[in-house]
């Protein structure tokens, strides 16, 4: 019931509290330790209910805990990040697929938080936004790569600037609202473009309700061990 008994990070548990977090959220207490364990996820999640956190918090912790010779201290984080030679394409670790620029941006803002003192480094793209500028940023290196899908899409078309090759977590937020957006063809495209290697790439579909559209969705991509959190 508490976030130092959830075997987090050291880093994370500090970022935490920097947050000002001081217990958990009862999706989070149903999800970090599923996540935790390697399980896909698909949660019956509404706005506020702290499900951002519920994913960004065991998926850094645990991918800080598989690179342990990056956790020591940085005394400025955002001018080593900048610092690193550009890579010439994104590939990130961590894909966020979210309906709208403000959730999105939402999202960005929290992992941004929970990356403090981390090696990663958080992209926001989405439609709207100057294409020319999210390039840039993502070719200054990208873990964790937050989107809308039509912009998400029209990047996956363009391998030069990003690739899922080395994608671990797949996190479908708000399904049910991408889908009544018609994004269901860009969705799929997406929840695909990740499946090059089998079982190495977790899932995680959080969404309001469950409309058929959004079950079959979930039926078609996650693990057969995956936990379901109401
Ligand atoms: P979300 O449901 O992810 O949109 O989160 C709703 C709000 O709750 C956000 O402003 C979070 O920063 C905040 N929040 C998330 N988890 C916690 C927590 N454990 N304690 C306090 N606030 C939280």
């Amino acid at each position: 019931r508490k976030f130092e008994h959830a075997g987090l990070h050291p880093v994370m548990l500090e970022n935490i509290k920097l947050a000002g977090y001081e217990v958990p959220t009862p999706i989070q207490q149903y999800c970090m330790p599923a996540i935790k364990l390697g399980h896909d996820i698909v949660a019956c999640a509404q706005t506020g209910s702290g499900k951002t956190a519920a994913f960004l918090v065991p998926i850094l912790s645990k991918l800080m805990g598989k690179a342990k010779k990056l956790t020591a201290p940085r005394p400025n984080p955002v001018t080593y990040q900048e610092g690193i030679t550009p890579p010439v394409r994104a590939e990130p670790l961590v894909l966020i697929v979210c309906p709208s620029r403000e959730l999105a941006t939402q999202i960005f803002d929290e992992a941004r938080r929970f990356c403090y003192r981390m090696m990663f480094r958080p992209c926001v793209v989405y439609g709207g936004g100057p294409i020319a500028e999210q390039v840039k940023q993502l070719q200054k290196g990208c873990d964790i790569i937050i989107g809308t899908p039509g912009r998400l899409v029209d990047f996956i078309n363009r391998p030069a600037v990003l690739t899922l090759k080395r994608l671990k977590y797949m996190v479908i937020d708000e399904a049910d609202e991408m889908l009544n957006s018609d994004w269901e063809a860009e969705l799929k495209q997406i929840m695909s473009g990740g499946d090059q290697e089998e079982g190495s790439l977790n899932y995680m579909f959080f969404s309001a309700t469950f409309p058929k559209g959004a079950r079959d969705l979930a039926k078609e991509h996650l693990a057969h061990d995956h936990v379901r959190v109401r």
